[in-house]
């Protein structure tokens, strides 16, 4: 039977695809068919960390995907690695999603922390620190995780972190709590966002700290359980650091970097959408199988001669094309100091994609009907993991409602 709908998400030649944006996706791809697919499902139901995955991911070099081929890695930039990352979400959403965040350790202290113009000191400290990252994640394959929340507003932006790094004469010593920390139990280190600050002095955003604490650090444990709606496979439970020791080597970032990049190149979060493009079209690609009885395990039933459902493989064919067309625009033009159009189009992507993913799969099981809601196959899974897309901050679907909004009519500093 031919596998008509595994045909690459964005084809070389329409988006003018470099050769390693090529090569990528289709070893992603080759991945997800062959690999991730078939494992998806126990991940999800029994709510498990996609260990094998990682050892797949690592064996191919994709754990090293963003960093630079002088420190071993395969030197992808922003748009390599985000077109790479759809491939993997179209088969298996949590490890798409766990994927991103220690992807993310090694592009924001990579390509992004380059475009910030450190000095000349500061940058030769950083490249000797991350070069120690990198030789962790090629040599040893070390997971690095991205555990920002805490249940308040500083993973949204709005405040400084509540998780206290209070410096010593060679590093800190940390405390504090995270919430919904993915990979949880499975990462070898943990990548928290912390403010420096000694005990009495005021909070400030401009003292974020990005630290690697070693998961099997003392003081460091794991809480509570994990049985959500959907990205079971994630594992985000919490994390506590009770009087963590961290020396100076394991900051990922210079003091204040972060906060730097956050605002300076703001598509660095738009980092958890592939994830989301991957599950819509993972939805589109199980209706046309299904309503073409084409799907493995389920009866050769035609299901495709009715109109209807003709007319809503078509709106979920235009949805997908309408989120694709923005998304790559976004991850094209995702560069240091956007303009304000270029922000407000970022925000208008990260909601389309996450919104829009969940449409689709609901749009899929109303169309395939009540047998292909049934938990063994994928459709069901989609639906559930694409609801949690709008919920991931810090461009949550309001939030990024919030800023265009405003954005669009006040200029900065206007009041009424
Ligand atoms: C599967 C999954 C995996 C996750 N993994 C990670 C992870 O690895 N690391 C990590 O750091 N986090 C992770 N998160 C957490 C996520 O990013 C959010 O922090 C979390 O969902 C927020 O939950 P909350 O109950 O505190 O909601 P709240 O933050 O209270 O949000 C509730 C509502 O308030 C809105 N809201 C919140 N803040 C603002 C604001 N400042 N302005 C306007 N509206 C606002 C939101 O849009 C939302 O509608 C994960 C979440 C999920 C679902």
């Amino acid at each position: 039977m031919k596998n008509i709908t595994d045909e690459p998400m964005f084809e070389t030649k329409a988006f003018k695809l470099s050769k390693q944006e090529e090569s990528l996706c289709k070893k992603a791809r080759n991945l997800g068919i062959k690999k991730f697919a078939g494992r998806a499902y126990k991940y999800d139901d029994e709510a498990v960390f996609p260990s094998e995955n990682y050892q797949d991911l690592y064996r191919e070099g994709l754990l090293g995907i963003c960093i630079p081929k002088k420190n071993g890695g395969l030197g992808a930039n922003f748009r390599c690695y985000m077109l790479t990352a759809a491939e993997i979400g179209r088969y298996c959403g949590a490890t798409a999603l766990t994927w991103n965040m220690h992807v993310c350790s090694t592009l924001w202290t990579g390509i992004l922390a380059d475009d910030l113009n450190m000095s000349a000191r500061i940058n030769k400290e950083h490249n000797k620190k991350r070069a120690v990252h990198y030789k962790r994640i090629i040599k040893n394959g070390a997971i690095y995780s991205q555990p920002f929340s805490e249940g308040g507003s500083a993973a949204a932006g709005a405040t400084p972190f509540l998780t206290i790094a209070t410096p010593t004469k060679n590093g800190w010593i940390i405390n504090g709590k995270k919430i919904f920390a993915s990979l949880s139990g499975h990462a070898s280190y943990y990548g928290i966002l912390c403010t420096e600050k000694k005990p009495g002095e005021q909070s400030s955003q401009k003292d974020t700290l990005y630290l690697a604490i070693p998961s099997d650090a003392e003081g460091v444990s794991v809480i509570g359980d994990w049985n959500p709606l959907g990205m079971r496979g994630t594992v985000s439970r919490t994390l506590i650091f009770k009087d963590v020791f961290i020396p100076k080597e394991d900051a990922l970032m210079p003091k204040g970097k972060y906060y730097d990049a956050a605002k300076r190149w703001p598509h660095m979060f738009l980092t958890l959408s592939p994830t989301y493009v991957g599950l819509a079209q993972a939805a589109v690609d199980f209706t046309i199988k299904y309503l073409r009885g084409e799907l493995p395990n389920t009866p050769p039933v035609k299901r495709r001669m009715f109109a209807t459902k003709q007319i809503t493989v078509a709106e979920m064919e235009i949805q997908l094309e309408n989120i694709k067309t923005i998304w790559f625009q976004s991850i094209s033009e995702a560069c240091v100091n956007p303009s304000p159009q270029q922000i407000k189009r970022a925000y208008a992507t990260q909601f389309t994609v996450m919104e829009g993913a969940h449409k689709i799969a609901q749009l899929a099981i109303r169309t395939c009907g009540g047998q292909a809601m049934l938990k063994s196959l994928s459709l069901e899974r989609i639906f559930r993991d694409s609801r949690c897309g709008s919920l991931m901050l810090p461009w949550t679907a309001e939030i990024c409602l919030d800023r265009i909004g405003k954005s669009s009519l006040y200029n900065p500093g206007e009041k009424d």
